[in-house]
């Protein structure tokens, strides 16, 4: 076996998986004895005064990181065990020989702590996956130590998706200290350089993709099957591209070889710009059409462009986070105004409007939303371009979903009430044509664009930085926006996506102790959860709870930059029948669960 090399701050240890899986099924088992959840050692390491953080303790939890020599004697004083109860014999000699670490180094505040001042959650560095087999799937460790699991013919139900091997049976002292030889596991002197992630990326969250869906993929790796309800990626649920869409990339896929302008390809920007003048945008021209590599790309690029360090930008909350994600990463401060639940999940203007400082360049709107559902009222939009006008903002509209549309809601542009201001509107076919995997979208820059010269140059320059986006999927705009719109079938009464949502709208309020607000449009729902009824604390624990107990995967509304504990984002795409099996697990599960 290949040894893997994990960065401890100063305290390296040249380890393998096995050493990981080794610490994690200790722990685990150390936990269970004393019948202490992840947010237990979290809350109980703050009380001793040191900082543990949920990310962190998840990652040590599914063997994806092993924590420094500091760390694992706080763990061991929480557990009441001896850290070497932990590592195994033999790594914790490795340790025992390890210069102590200094702790100012380490430390990222000044809070006294006894063992370390605070254990930030970048100390943590993610071991590689177990290697594949050839069929692709992850092969067990090898080692003495590794839980002698039951054998798994068939692969459990979703039921079972903690199989009894991530809860392995108590091992002997004897047993562990066979667990990694020194030929494994060698220390790094002092001065071995390793490598750590940019501080850009401290405060930067993507929930969406986080820490509960990495134990979901361990689980996955032992057998479980888990219902995955956190991803809006129509494909895997059977919703197909239109043919047509298909045939032409293929006839034009020979063409297609080149950079491309970097906007994009005349055709593709022409008919973006008639689906403008539907829309009712004003002013628009086609060398303010851009189109990226999903509306991702161009979120990034805008934010890249236009935030300089403290610049404030405001993001609904709850938000499709990569909007916070990629302003923080600009060096941007989001500052998030509130969306009100009782008023159809539309945005609160008193509040959207108190946030406004001198350091504020911009309002986000995302119409339809992610992941509220929600389609805004028109005298809503007018009086956040009302809002924007009195204090001089730009407004960037996400309208991703605005073909998704269901019942009476009809979606209107921002732009198209706001001739005067400078506006940039974004779309693209990731969801209206089910392609998100083609990667294509746009940004159309509209209103008074003399408001905006100076960050158009920068637009410009970073999107000739990036050459072009995707051509093969450019040369399909112009078929998908034109003619028959498939996707309207779907929305309508009696198409899948409209059946869906009743059908989980329904059922998720059928619930003892669980409301949502009806969703308009696109294909997510955000319930609330009774938090008292159900003890809900920690939204983190929620998800890895109900991922444990049932199999299903959500995202927590923390994951949307929602600050209370007591929502999360169900994706209603799974057929109907998969959508039955998950509401009864659902509404199972509520019916006992109290958070510890
Ligand atoms: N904006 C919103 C509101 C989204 O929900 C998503 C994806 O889920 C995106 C943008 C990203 O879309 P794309 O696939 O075009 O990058």
């Amino acid at each position: 076996m290949i040894g893997v090399e994990v960065a401890e701050g100063e305290n390296t240890v040249n380890t393998s998986p096995t050493t990981v899986e080794v610490f994690a099924s200790c722990l685990r088992h150390a936990m269970d004895g004393r019948g202490l959840k992840q947010a237990d050692l979290t809350r109980m390491a703050a009380d001793r005064g040191s900082k543990l953080g949920k990310s962190q303790v998840s990652q040590y939890v599914s063997g994806k990181t092993l924590p420094r020599r500091a760390v694992v004697q706080l763990l061991a004083d929480i557990l009441e065990i001896e850290p070497f109860e932990l590592t195994g014999e033999s790594w914790a000699a490795e340790y025992e020989s390890m210069p102590a670490p200094a702790p100012a180094a380490r430390a990222k505040s000044a809070a006294p702590a006894a063992l370390a001042p605070a254990v930030p959650d970048d100390a943590a560095t993610p071991a590689p996956a177990a290697p594949a087999t050839p069929d692709g799937a992850a092969a067990p460790a090898t080692s003495a130590f590794t839980p002698s699991s039951p054998a798994m013919s068939d692969p459990p139900g979703r039921a079972e998706a903690r199989p009894a091997a991530a809860f392995p049976e108590p091992r002997t002292f004897a047993d562990r200290s066979t667990s990694s030889s020194h030929s494994e596991g060698n220390i790094m002197s002092e001065n071995t350089r390793t490598f750590k992630k940019s501080s850009k990326l401290d405060n930067v969250l993507y929930d969406v993709r986080g820490p509960v869906v990495d134990e979901a993929a361990r689980l996955e790796s032992e057998g479980a099957h888990i219902l995955k309800l956190n991803i809006g990626n129509p494909a895997p649920f059977g919703f197909r591209t239109p043919f047509e869409v298909i045939q032409d990339m293929r006839e034009q896929l020979p063409e297609c070889e080149g950079y491309s302008d970097s906007r994009g390809l005349f055709s593709a920007r022409k008919a973006i710009m008639q689906y403008a003048q539907l829309k009712g945008l004003p002013n628009v021209s086609m060398d303010g059409i851009y189109t990226g590599n999903g509306v991702s790309e161009l979120i990034n690029l805008c934010m890249q462009a236009l935030l300089d360090t403290g610049d404030e930008i405001l993001i609904p909350s709850p938000d499709y986070p990569l909007w916070t994600a990629c302003a923080t990463l600009a060096g941007g401060t989001p500052v998030h105004y509130r969306c009100d639940e009782q008023a159809d999940w539309n945005p609160d203007l008193a509040d959207m409007e108190a946030k406004i400082t001198p350091r504020t360049k911009a309002i986000v709107i995302i119409n339809p939303n992610n992941p509220t559902g929600a389609v805004y009222a028109k005298e809503v939009l007018e009086g956040i371009v009302e809002i924007a006008r009195k204090h001089q903002l730009m407004i960037f509209a996400d309208e991703i979903y605005d073909r998704l549309c269901m019942d009476d809601a009809e979606h209107v542009s921002i732009a198209s009430l706001a001739p005067d201001l400078f506006c940039v509107t974004f779309s693209g076919l990731s969801k209206s044509h089910m392609i998100a995997g083609y990667r294509i979208g746009w940004m159309i820059v509209s209103g008074n664009k003399r408001l905006g010269e100076d960050f158009m140059l920068g637009v410009n320059m970073l999107s000739n930085m990036r050459l072009c986006s995707n051509v093969p999927a450019q040369s399909i705009v112009q078929t998908a926006l034109g003619g028959h719109q498939s996707v309207k079938s779907y929305v309508a009464p009696g198409g899948r996506v409209c059946e869906q949502r009743n059908y989980v709208y329904e059922a998720l309020n059928a619930i003892d102790g669980i409301t949502a607000v009806k969703p308009k449009a696109a294909f997510y729902i955000f319930p609330k959860m009774d938090v008292k009824k159900f003890n809900i604390r920690d939204d983190e624990q929620f998800a890895l709870d109900l991922l444990h107990q049932k199999g299903i995967l959500i995202t927590r509304g923390g994951g949307f930059n929602w600050p209370e504990p007591d929502h999360f984002r169900i994706v209603y795409l799974p057929p109907m029948d998969v959508l039955h099996e998950a509401m009864e697990d659902l509404a199972e599960f509520f019916e006992t669960y109290r958070q510890r």
